[in-house]
Formats: C-alpha cells, structure tokens, sequence
C-alpha cells in the first residue's frame, strides 16, 4: 500500500516536473520568437521549433499573405510537405466551415479526432490534409481570431500526438500568432507598400546604426543614391499611372542588385537609396553601375496603351569617413554627387568620397 503512494507521488512528481519544463521551454520559444521582427525569419523559426520540440519531419503554416486577404496560403518555409502536386491546395478560405471551426475552438486537434466532428470528413480541406499525411492541425489564434493554420506530419517515432503536446502546441502556436503579428505590424510601419522597400525614417535609423558599427569596428560602409531621370516629363507624357509602374521597377531592380545586408530604402518620390555595410565608394560604384545598367537595358510596358518605354537614372555615391559625425554628412555628400551625374548628363553613376 505503502509504496503504491510512493509511485502515485512519483508520477504526480514527473507530471509537474514536465509540466514546469514544458512552461520553460514555452517561456524559451515565446523570447525567441519575440526577439524577430523580420517576417521570413520568424516563420522559419516557428517552423523549425515544432519540428524539434514535436519530433516529426513535416511541418507547414498557412497564413494570410496581406491584411486584406480572403484566404490563408501556405508559406514557401513549409518543412517536409510535398505541395508540388496539383491537387494539393494551397489556400484556404478563411470565411470557410474548416477555419470556422478553429474559431470556435482554438486548440490543436488530431486530425483523426477532427474527423468525427460534424460533417468534416466531406470539407475539402479535411481530405486534402489527410491525403497529405497530416497528423495534427494547431490554430495560430490570438485575441479570439485565427491568423493562420499550422500542420504537422506524422512523428518519428510512429508514435501518435499525445494531449501534453497538443496542450505545448495549442501555447506554442497562440505564442506563434502574437510574434506574426508584431512582424506583420513592423512590416507595414517599415516597409513602402508600393515599391516594396523600406521607408524613410527606417534609412534613417538603420544609416545612424550602421555608421555606429563602423565607428566601434572600424569596418567601411557605402551610401548610394538614385534618382530617375526626367521624370516629371515622363509623368506628364505617358501619365502618373506609367510613373507608378517606372518606380515599381526601378525598385525590384534596386533591389535584386543589391547583396544580403545592403538595405534599400525608397528616401522619398522617385529617389531611392541603399545603405552598403562592409563596402567601400569603388563597391558602391560598381553596385551603382549594375542598377544604373539593369534599368537601361529594362523596358517598362505603359499600362494604358502596351508601348514599350525606356527611363534611365542617375547615381551618387560615397563611403563612411571616420571624421563622419553624423548621418546627414553622408546624405549631403551622396547628395552632391547625385547633383553632379544630373549636370553631367543624367545615366550615370559619379562618386563623391569625403576629401580631408
Ligand atoms: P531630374 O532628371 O532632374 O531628376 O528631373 P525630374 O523631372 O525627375 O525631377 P523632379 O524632382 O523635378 O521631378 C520628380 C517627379 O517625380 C515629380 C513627381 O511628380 C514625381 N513623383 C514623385 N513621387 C511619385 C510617385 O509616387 N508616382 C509618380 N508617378 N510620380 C512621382
Ligand atoms: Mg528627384
Ligand atoms: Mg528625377
């Protein structure tokens, strides 16, 4: 009798002692993905975490691709999954009975538990995950509303999902839901929602960052500016529309020359600029000269009539000098040179390095 209590308060004793890890653990994951505002990392990091806390191979979320959006699309981060084949949907509407039901219930579920509820073994969705080979199914739900869907493939272990770890995963995936939330706001606050690139006062802070690392470290870094030639005239002749579509493009391609840390920003109108950390004025021109290329070779199609349409622009570029108290040294100087390419005849790139 004696040592029957014995084990009943051993077990009593591991149940807590797990639960207290799980709470940990939690706390851990929670720090983690609060400490990422960028969007891509934190799904990665989502992701990743359920793999390793839920020993399983597959993991994928669906989430909403922008605020205004009816349905819910799997992110390219999935894990495992195979979605290459045609009758695998990628979206899922978020009016729909599947995603209604998580209202209701915001908690993970077996997907053999989900389908003795109602008529979900005929929702399209249903069948679909279980075609997949999906196991478990966790809403991302905060404040009463579901964000999105995370799906988890079977455990390596063959073994099922047992309830504490549909309990870790319901805390895991609400923790989930907040971190996407805080990056989906950062990113709306940061980033041009017409060209895609950062906004101005993110330039801004991140020169003022950058030229602090250069300070402390002593390493380099580059400023480039550009601008569109003649754009007045080309809004007044081919319309603001076209003007909108010039400035779409001329920013991807801003963007696709640029390296893994460079930051693009839109500094305001038909002006961009990228902060260059660990390049020098030579690095900045080159990078100058690709952008200032890829757009003169671009054709951009007019909206309203199909035509084909040139734009070129100009470049201005300098680097980090150690004298360089503060961001607005940089900015000027990238500023003259820019002043010097549209005097010198527009469609090129001139630099402008701190002399003294
Ligand atoms: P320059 O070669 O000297 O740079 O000549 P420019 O005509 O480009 O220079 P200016 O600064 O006089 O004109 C900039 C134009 O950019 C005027 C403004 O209407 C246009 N612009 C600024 N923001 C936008 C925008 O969001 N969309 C469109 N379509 N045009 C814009
Ligand atoms: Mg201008
Ligand atoms: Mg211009």
């Amino acid at each position: 009798m004696l040592k029957k209590i014995d084990e009943l308060s051993s077990d009593i004793f591991e149940h807590y002692e797990k639960k207290i890890y799980d709470q940990k653990q939690l706390i851990e994951i929670s720090k983690a993905l609060n400490s990422t505002l960028d969007y891509n990392a934190l799904i990665d990091s989502i992701l990743n975490t359920c793999l390793a806390q839920m020993h399983t191979l597959n993991a994928a979320v669906y989430l909403a691709p922008d605020v205004d959006a009816p349905y819910f699309t799997i992110d390219s981060s999935f894990k495992g999954f195979d979605f290459s084949e045609k009758e695998i949907k990628t979206q899922i509407l978020i009016d729909s009975p599947f995603i209604q039901y998580f209202e209701e219930k915001p908690k993970a579920i077996a997907l053999k538990a989900l389908e003795k509820i109602g008529n979900m073994q005929n929702d399209d969705y249903f069948k679909m995950f279980k075609a997949q080979g999906v196991e478990v199914i966790s809403p991302l739900s905060a404040k009463g509303k579901v964000s999105g869907v995370l799906i988890l493939g079977e455990k390596m272990n063959t073994d099922v999902y047992a309830e504490e770890e549909k309990d870790f995963l319901t805390n895991l995936t609400s923790l989930a839901a907040i971190a996407v939330q805080n990056a989906r706001l950062y990113e709306l606050a940061t980033v041009d929602m017409m060209t895609q690139l950062k906004v101005h006062h993110y330039f801004q802070s991140k020169l003022r960052e950058e030229m602090e690392k250069c300070r402390k470290k002593g390493t380099k870094l580059a400023l480039l500016f550009t601008d569109v030639d003649k754009f007045k005239v080309f809004n007044d002749t081919y319309g603001h529309q076209a003007g909108d579509v010039v400035l779409i493009e001329v920013a991807r391609k801003v963007m696709e020359c640029c390296r893994k840390n460079d930051i693009a920003a839109r500094y305001g109108g038909e002006e961009f600029c990228v902060v260059m950390p660990g390049a020098n004025v030579d690095d900045g021109y080159e990078m100058g000269e690709k952008i200032r290329k890829a757009i003169e070779s671009h054709r951009v199609i007019n909206p309203n009539t199909g035509e084909e349409l040139k734009v070129t622009i100009s470049v201005g570029v300098t680097e980090y000098h150690p004298l360089d108290k503060h961001n607005k040294e940089l900015i000027e100087r990238s500023d003259q040179a820019l002043y010097k390419a549209k005097h010198g005849g527009r469609n090129q790139t001139v630099t402008n390095p701190r002399k003294d």
